[in-house]
């Protein structure tokens, strides 16, 4: 049995195809880099785009192609996926069913589920919330209902992992209708990734996750944190979007709204202000390097440039403080957990956090911390809360909620 999975976010498209076994989640996700073609397609309906088709078994193809719209796009990646040379299926009959990313679901979702009527009804929406996210979502969809038709499409949505935080957590201290009429709340994102490395890290601990107190930590361009008590998330630090919490990329994270106030009353428009909180911010913003990347940020403090300095340390308190509070709220993690590009790859961004840790019992293992991508023990044997790094793999875990959802073992 094979599956086609369709990732829509961010206007890029991924495919992959995946054989059902469950042994582990790591052995699964061993078996997804074995065995999965996946192909990407970016900037679609710009008239240009970019496919990228890798095949563990037969190499890897690029190719530069114009793409005008989503069904188009996965026209595209389906005649790829049955390739003779880069092909991972002998036919598209063999896809009996698609997953689909989709960012927000608010709360009237709060799983994965087949998509129909009312499910695309509520990605509709939900449209407010999440207005870069949500209409390409549902193109992917609809592009697929058409691409294959009778066969299930099921939408695994970003909020959902965090919908079993309590009201304490998720409300606003703003008047309660601004909830009731206009579901001003916290919602979360980046929950496929935050429940992915929960099970993996219960899986790499050893522990079942019903008994395991986590925290989190997605550190990729956007950066969020997540305290997760028996595999139900009590607290994370996006809110009603993705700009609010840790320093990000290009995202300011957490601020006084008074700021955005002042703005307002300089003059500035909603535009204005949306690009300079959530694109020019964050690591960009305050290293002024032109670069969002840690590694660039990192190497020019490293060649004493005073405001990456400042960016790095800026980033490191914020994560240090969310970790303290919500080992707090947890009464006592059992394990941190990294993940995303800098979670897993920054061995200094991790040193720097976990060095600040020791008052929490601690205590980082800088020979195991000097491997990325893998996962890994960063902490030493006798560390009370103990730090790992767990490769995130969202696609596969789209994949098995997919199988999940369609009941298959
Ligand atoms: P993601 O969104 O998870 O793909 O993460 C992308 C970000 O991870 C990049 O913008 C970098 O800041 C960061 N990153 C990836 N590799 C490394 C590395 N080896 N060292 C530091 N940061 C890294």
């Amino acid at each position: 049995m094979s599956k086609v999975f369709f990732r829509d976010m961010e206007f890029e498209v991924s495919e992959g195809v995946y054989q059902p076994r469950e042994d582990s989640y790591l052995a699964a996700e061993h078996l997804w880099k074995q065995e999965i073609a996946g192909k990407k397609v970016l900037e679609v309906g710009t008239g240009s785009g970019f496919l990228s088709v890798i095949c563990a078994k037969k190499g890897k193809l690029e190719e530069e192609i114009a793409i005008r719209d989503h069904t188009e796009a996965l026209s595209v990646v389906c005649e790829k996926l049955v390739n003779r040379e880069h092909g991972a299926l002998s036919s598209l009959s063999e896809v009996d069913a698609v997953g689909h990313r989709v960012v927000h679901g608010g709360e009237k979702i709060r799983d994965s589920v087949f998509v129909d009527e009312d499910v695309k009804q509520a990605i509709v929406d939900c449209s407010s919330l999440a207005p870069l996210h949500n209409p390409p979502n549902l193109n992917g969809i609809k592009a697929c209902e058409k691409t294959f038709p009778g066969v299930p499409n099921v939408a695994v949505f970003d909020t959902a992992f965090h919908q079993t935080m309590p009201p304490s957590s998720y409300m606003y201290a703003v008047p309660t209708e601004l909830y009731e009429r206009d579901g001003i709340r916290k919602y979360g994102f980046h929950g496929t990734s935050h429940k992915y490395v929960s099970a993996a890290a219960a899986d790499f601990l050893g522990e079942p996750l019903s008994e395991l107190k986590l925290i989190t930590c997605h550190l990729g361009n956007g950066c969020s944190v997540t305290a997760v008590d028996g595999g139900k998330v009590i607290d994370t630090s996006m809110g009603l979007t993705p700009l609010a919490g840790l320093m990000m990329g290009t995202r300011c994270g957490d601020i006084d709204p008074g700021v955005v106030l002042h703005l307002v009353e300089e003059g500035r428009s909603a535009d204005e202000i949306n690009n300079l909180l959530n694109k020019q911010s964050g690591l960009l913003g305050v290293a002024g390097i032109g670069s969002n990347d840690m590694r660039d940020i990192l190497a020019a403090r490293d060649e004493g440039n005073e405001n990456a300095r400042r960016a790095v340390e800026m980033y490191v308190h914020r994560l240090v403080l969310y970790i303290g509070a919500y080992n707090t709220i947890l009464e006592g993690a059992d394990a941190i957990v990294f993940t995303g590009g800098i979670g897993e790859n920054s061995v200094p961004t991790r040193r720097l956090v976990l060095e600040r840790l020791r008052s929490l019992g601690c205590y980082i293992d800088d020979q195991q911390n000097e491997s990325y991508g893998e996962a890994v023990t960063l902490t030493t044997a006798d560390s009370l809360l103990k730090a790992i790094v767990i490769p995130t793999n969202e696609e596969l875990m789209i994949a098995r909620e997919t199988r999940r959802i369609k009941g298959d073992k």
